[in-house]
């Protein structure tokens, strides 16, 4: 018989406050009268839309909005452009605003920023249509610019001043990167502010999780496809760790992988729910027993 595995979930693995209140509020309407919609992915984890779906959330596009008179519609943590709540006015829509707080502070900013008298240029550092992107952008009449690269620096003006703020979820040393290129850009003398708005909830994650990746033979790292901050830390698990595997849910695990180790570490996105990394957990345990017992 060999050697027992180790199988341990990363207890820093896992949703973050914004989406752990996001989904309380759902799940507390829900509880009350059966239906609620919601504007996008409540997270960006469809394990767990299906899990909320089933209990009668139901996901709109905006496009849906004129049609939804007198209901009540959830705007999740990543926030929405001030356009939202004009539409939802409207349609005499009831919001249950889930905006996490750290990004409503980040939107407070670009708009004071936007609205005084000789506003600067206004930079994002993001990912140019994500939701948490367009509702900052909202916040300057659609006249931000976003970058993610360098390669997107020549839409700014250098010779007229710039702030540049970050989505909450990108991570430190690509937003201090763009700055440093920014700044080498700039014309002696003009004014060039910078605003790190990247979330510590989700910027922490980044060291401790490869510190974890590192202390295990196989990762299995359990996203949703769609989660930008699941692609940045699956990445870093995987420099830390070659025999890093992104799985959605335990169906996808290769029983394959499992061969020639003594531990096996489960982590996640800010967007995996707990439930989701404990059933991988289970899966590998029974995969692992059946091939101790051939
Ligand atoms: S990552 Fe940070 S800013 Fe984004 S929802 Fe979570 S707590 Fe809020």
């Amino acid at each position: 018989m060999s050697s027992p595995v180790s199988i341990v979930i990363d207890s820093d693995s896992g949703f973050c406050f914004g989406v752990t209140a996001a989904i309380d509020k759902a799940e507390s309407e829900l509880s009350r009268h059966g239906k609620l919609y919601c504007l996008g992915d409540i997270v960006h984890n469809s394990d767990e839309v299906e899990r909320l779906c089933s209990k009668g959330l139901i996901t709109i596009t905006h496009d849906d909005m004129p049609r939804l008179h007198d209901a009540v519609v959830l705007l999740r943590a990543h926030g929405e452009p001030p356009s939202t709540y004009i539409a939802a006015e409207k349609s005499n829509i009831r919001i249950i605003d889930a905006t996490c707080p750290v990004v409503l502070r980040l939107q407070r900013s670009i708009k004071q920023t936007y609205l005084r008298e000789n506003p600067p240029q206004i930079v994002i550092y993001g990912q140019s249509g994500h939701a948490e992107v367009n509702g900052l952008v909202g916040q300057t009449d659609g006249t931000a610019i976003v970058v993610e690269n360098s390669s997107q620096l020549d839409a700014i003006d250098y010779t007229r001043p710039v702030a540049i703020y970050s989505q909450t979820t990108k991570p430190l040393d690509g937003y201090r990167a763009i700055c440093d290129e920014i700044k080498r850009r700039m014309l002696p003398g003009v004014e060039f502010t910078t605003n790190d708005t990247i979330c510590r909830q989700v910027a922490n994650r980044g060291e401790r999780i490869k510190n974890f990746a590192a202390s295990h033979t196989l990762i299995l790292f359990v996203s949703g496809k769609k989660s930008s901050n699941g692609r940045v830390l699956f990445n870093l698990c995987r420099q830390a760790n070659p025999r890093t595997h992104l799985v959605s849910n335990a169906t996808e695990i290769c029983p394959d992988w499992l061969t020639d180790i003594t531990s096996v570490g489960i982590c996640g996105a800010t967007s995996t729910p707990r439930w989701l990394m404990e059933q991988v957990r289970d899966k590998v345990e029974s995969l692992i027993t059946i091939s101790d017992k051939q």
